[in-house]
């Protein structure tokens, strides 16, 4: 097989060639609506400056993906403080991880192995697929990128859930196709029968996020049944699941009982939750072969690298798995005492299967992050929706629940 990044493509590739008549000169170079029009380059603001001419970008960017809001990184926790904005795992990593990764440094001048062959043997056997129905990719954020863009280009539909995982509607912009979000049930569970009635003959993709973040709510096995029955098999349904190790309900679905049941199903789960290697971004999609290859097209070529998933790897050797997961029952048990405690203050916190809670603040969302952060508590607002608080350290739990008692919307007499 040659390199990812020597494959020849037949198609896809314009030749520029000069042309045989020169373009009328321009007299006036400005960005914006009021850029100099030629026939090829009409002035719309699809061309510079992006939607917002006052702003003016220094060269034609894509106007959605200019308009798209820039990335900022959330307040870093004070010094004695909880980081519970980013559903990590509070626990260091296991020495034995540790040493793994310290091995490849050895050889980091060669290039990782561009498939991750030996990390997708490990997960193929484990959950009875071949090494092909494996795809390995740096975080299962790329490879629901990858995925979105191997199906879904301008003019296609992506249907997902809202609110859910804040990187899907970036995603799905930046693949060119339009998002269609379908409110949630008021228990802020998916409501997977209007998922399925919102597609149409231009959508391309659905993705069912369970546990959903960031509001906690599983979808059951029978709805996830019910659901796929209705959805046109030639659809891409991506199913999330990026907190599945913290679900203890057992309703719910898990895609590792639905392999081999659908031609156009693929699960995608995470290193970076359960198994704390957030910060090596190591993720994989279980599915059928020819997605996993459409998908495989599109991902950023080598960029899983050797410690990424040497850290995988010795995390599912039998002793190092058997103590992160022993790792995850305590944070399962402190995830529901903390939610019984909150509930018993009188907040309307809904099922809660992964390792965070949502708070739903409403309007009342930024005085409530105010709070969290004044008692030395980072969370993840969501402007007039909610707030998403992390399971973190043991002394988090007080403080959280000492931090929103004085706040909570239905508190008791
Ligand atoms: C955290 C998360 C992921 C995966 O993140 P990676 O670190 O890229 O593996 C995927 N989906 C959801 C819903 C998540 O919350």
């Amino acid at each position: 097989m040659p390199p990812l990044w020597q494959s020849t493509s037949p198609g896809g590739q314009r030749v520029h060639r000069r042309a045989s008549t020169p373009r009328p000169p321009r007299h006036r170079c400005r960005f914006g609506a009021e850029a100099a029009s030629t026939p090829e380059h009409p002035a719309t603001p699809e061309y510079g400056g992006g939607v917002n001419a006052s702003e003016p970008t220094p060269v034609r960017l894509r106007p959605e993906i200019a308009a798209l809001p820039p990335y900022r990184q959330g307040r870093p926790a004070p010094a004695d403080g909880f980081k519970l904005s980013s559903n990590e795992n509070p626990h260091d990593p296991l020495p034995s991880v540790r040493d793994a990764v310290a091995a490849t440094a050895a050889s980091i001048n060669r290039y990782p192995d561009a498939t991750a062959l030996a990390l997708r043997e490990v997960l193929a056997e484990r959950f009875g697929v071949t090494a092909d129905e494996v795809l390995v990719g740096a975080g299962s954020v790329s490879l629901l990128a990858a995925l979105i863009q191997a199906a879904a280009g301008a003019g296609d539909e992506v249907v997902y859930s809202w609110r859910s995982f804040e990187a899907y509607p970036g995603l799905v912009t930046v693949s060119g196709a339009t998002s269609v979000q379908v409110p949630n049930r008021a228990d802020h569970g998916h409501e997977l029968d209007d998922l399925a009635a919102a597609v149409t003959d231009r959508t391309r993709v659905v993705i069912v996020c369970s546990p959903n973040n960031p509001t906690g709510v599983i979808v059951t096995a029978d709805e996830f049944d019910a659901f796929m029955a209705k959805v046109p098999s030639d659809r891409l349904v991506l199913l999330d699941e990026a907190y599945v190790e913290f679900v203890r309900d057992g309703a719910s679905v898990d895609g590792r009982a639905l392999i081999g049941r659908h031609p156009n199903l693929v699960i995608l789960r995470t290193f970076s939750k359960a198994y704390g290697l957030a910060g090596l971004r190591v993720g994989y999609a279980i599915g059928p072969v020819p997605i996993l290859d459409a998908a495989r097209a599109t991902l950023v070529p080598l960029s899983v690298t050797a410690a990424s998933t040497a850290a995988a790897i010795a995390s599912l050797e039998p002793a190092a798995e058997r103590e992160l997961l022993a790792r995850v029952d305590v944070i399962v048990e402190r995830r529901d005492r903390l939610a019984d405690a909150l509930r018993a203050d009188g907040w309307p916190i809904p099922q809660a299967q992964g390792n965070f809670l949502w708070l739903p603040t409403g309007d009342a969302t930024d005085p409530t992050a105010e709070a969290l952060w004044s008692a030395g508590v980072v969370a993840r607002p969501f402007a007039g929706d909610g707030i998403r608080v992390s399971v973190g350290e043991e002394a988090s739990v007080d403080a959280v629940v000492n931090a929103l008692k004085p706040l909570a919307p239905g508190r008791p007499l």
